[in-house]
């Protein structure tokens, strides 16, 4: 590890003053993904700015939907009673997540921008267009199995790894950023991006921008809603493929839903098509399956991971028949 600097900011301002100030600077939330690459050599700031500490670490009601610190840790959010009763999709999808120890530590902030886990951008000795643009992209050609079937590029096939994003894209999340210019709501959708020429830039914040909070709008239907992982192994594991899905049923016809799916993209990749494919069909395992394969029509499995394509149809399918079997 190479030397760097502490500073526990005051307030967000001073945080956000600090790290804008000087390119080789990070905010530090929990640590375990940003110390890991510290000491991996995959990151190496030179000074640390904790935001873990600051006075964004409450769960509160805003009268149309919830806001959640950027500080709140995960194991905070998952066993908040208004997160449980309404939105047990976010509860279940962090439950998944890490460890018990982790989920202690990790905060929202810093589960949204944790960094892919693609094996070759955590070893400095093999060519990675993310940690090292225009080194090239081991992972074409090498171990897929976890990478990416959707939205990849011939720079870079990773994909996104926290479980909790792709449950807050299923509920239309809005993440509150302040950077130097002030204040800025975006939607959650617009925060990650597509690899494109340029895979090092994970999301679309400027450096120096700091995550203060998001807020989920108030969604009813939520209250049914689930979160499936598909994984090597029950615990401790990331997702091979994973669906967050929220569903509204009138009688016999799906009256709204949300989908979300994750382990497929460079980011959490909302499943738009099979959302509109599945508005007013009637309930019935054909019709999900139908609207799994609409949005998956785009994948482009790489040599190695073709099984995620029916894994994805089969786990939305088995998410929307669990849904909708609890309605009745
Ligand atoms: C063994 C292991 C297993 C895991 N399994 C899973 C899993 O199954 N599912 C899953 O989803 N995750 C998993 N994780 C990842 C874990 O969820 C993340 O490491 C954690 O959520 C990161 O949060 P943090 O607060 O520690 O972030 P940090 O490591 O502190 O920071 C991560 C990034 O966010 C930036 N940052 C932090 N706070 C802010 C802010 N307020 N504004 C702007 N930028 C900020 C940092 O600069 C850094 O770039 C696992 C991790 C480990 C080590
Ligand atoms: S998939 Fe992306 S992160 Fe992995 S080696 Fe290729 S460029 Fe690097």
């Amino acid at each position: 590890m190479i030397p760097f600097e502490y500073l526990r900011a005051g307030d967000p301002a001073e945080a956000v003053a600090a790290v804008a100030g000087r390119p080789g600077a990070a905010f530090l939330g929990g640590g375990t993904n940003l110390v890991d690459h510290m000491k991996l050599g995959v990151a190496r700031p030179d000074l640390l700015v904790d935001v873990s500490r600051l006075p964004l670490d409450r769960v509160e009601e805003t009268g149309s939907g919830l806001r959640i610190g950027a500080a709140v840790r995960n194991s905070d959010l998952a066993a908040h009673p208004l997160v449980r009763e309404r939105y047990p999709v976010l509860a279940r999808a962090l439950l998944s997540g890490a460890s018990g120890q982790l989920r202690n530590a990790a905060t929202t902030a810093g589960n949204l921008l944790q960094r892919t886990r693609c094996p070759y951008f955590q070893d400095v000795t093999t060519p990675c267009n993310k940690r090292d643009p225009g080194s090239g992209c081991s992972a074409i050609g090498g171990y897929t199995r976890y990478h990416a079937i959707l939205g990849a590029s011939e720079h870079c096939v990773a994909v996104h790894p926290s479980d909790m994003a792709v449950a807050m894209l299923a509920l239309d999340a809005v993440v509150i950023v302040l950077g130097p210019a002030g204040e800025r709501a975006l939607p959650l959708a617009d925060l990650h991006r597509l690899p494109g020429d340029t895979p090092q830039r994970d999301t679309v914040l400027e450096h120096g921008e700091l995550i203060t909070a998001v807020e989920l709008p108030d969604l009813p239907f939520a209250r049914r809603s689930a979160y499936r992982k598909v994984r090597d192994r029950v615990s401790y594991s990331f997702a091979l493929v994973s669906v967050a899905a929220c569903l509204d049923l009138d009688g016999g016809a799906v009256r709204d839903v949300r989908l979300a799916l994750g382990g497929v993209a460079h980011k959490p990749w909302r499943a738009a098509l099979a959302e509109e494919a599945l508005l007013g069909a009637t309930v019935t395992e054909e019709a999900f399956r139908r609207a799994a394969e609409a949005e998956l029509a785009a994948a482009r499995p790489l040599h190695g991971n073709e099984f995620k394509v029916p894994m994805v149809r089969n786990a939305i399918v088995a998410t929307l028949r669990d849904l909708a079997e609890e309605g009745r």
